[in-house]
């Protein structure tokens, strides 16, 4: 089976700091996978590689089996690669109608634009809040119109990057219920996450990332047993 993405032998260096160091990942079509690693690992900038806003000092990413690493991100963005950032971008002084209006314009199928935003606000937990300015969302709620965004565009991969960041439990889990219901209905997932909670909920493998390389990779059962994983997070392992 081709992967759905796949990076060869991925380097990234700003100067002389190597962030991405010799990366081969492969995403399987159709799964939910976590990417997990201590801060500065290099998450972030794998994601930015994905997309294209950076471009890789050596090495290649295919997706669906094409070599796109030349590709611009809006050409990456039409061959169905979405990304919600860590950094906001929302419109915070639009409602979250006028969000969804600008975000789904261009991307109809059939439904009409009002069908559509209602069923995107119903998905998304925030009907109620339909007209209230995005700047005056909870944080949560601000999140997830960033994942209406994103899916909006209606992606065959979806990258989330720490999208439970500051929100409360049930937020966390309602996000979960999110992610889970979009890989349902086909959407492959790949998640920068820190909540293993949220990443017991949502993946069927994860990706452990140290210093740019992959350190560890399995289901979340045999990374949360794997006592080296616990070390490069606490600095000694925890049994209880
Ligand atoms: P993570 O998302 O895993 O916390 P990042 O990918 O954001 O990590 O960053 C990894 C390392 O790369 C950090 O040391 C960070 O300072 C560095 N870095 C990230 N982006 C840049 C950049 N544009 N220029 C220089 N250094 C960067
Ligand atoms: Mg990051």
């Amino acid at each position: 089976m081709t992967a759905l993405l796949q990076t060869i032998d991925l380097n990234k260096r700003f100067g002389g700091l190597r962030v991405t160091n010799n990366v081969n990942f492969e995403l399987d079509e159709g799964e939910v996978h976590c990417l997990i690693g201590p801060n500065g690992a290099g998450k972030s900038t794998l994601f930015r590689l994905f997309l294209g806003e950076h471009s890789p000092s050596s090495g290649r990413i295919l997706y669906a089996g094409e070599d796109i690493t030349h590709l611009k991100p809006f050409q990456r963005i039409r061959k169905g690669i979405s990304v919600k950032f860590q950094v906001p971008g929302i419109f915070a002084a639009l409602s979250v109608r006028q969000n969804l209006t600008i975000a789904l314009q261009h991307h109809l199928e059939g439904a009409s634009l009002d069908e559509e935003i209602a069923r995107l606000l119903e998905f998304l937990r925030l009907t109620a809040s339909a007209d209230m300015q995005a700047a005056s969302l909870s944080h949560g709620q601000k999140q997830w119109l960033e994942i209406g965004m994103a899916i909006s565009l209606k992606p065959r991969l979806l990258l989330l990057d720490e999208p439970t960041a500051g929100m409360s439990p049930d937020e966390t889990y309602e996000t979960g219920e999110m992610v889970r219901a979009l890989n349902a209905d086909g959407v492959t997932v790949l998640a920068v996450e820190h909540d293993m909670a949220f990443v017991r909920q949502i993946a069927q493998r994860v990706t452990v990332l140290h210093f740019g390389q992959i350190f560890a990779q399995g289901t979340v059962a045999e990374i949360t047993a794997n006592d080296a994983v616990a070390e490069i997070y606490f600095g000694h392992v925890d049994h209880d």
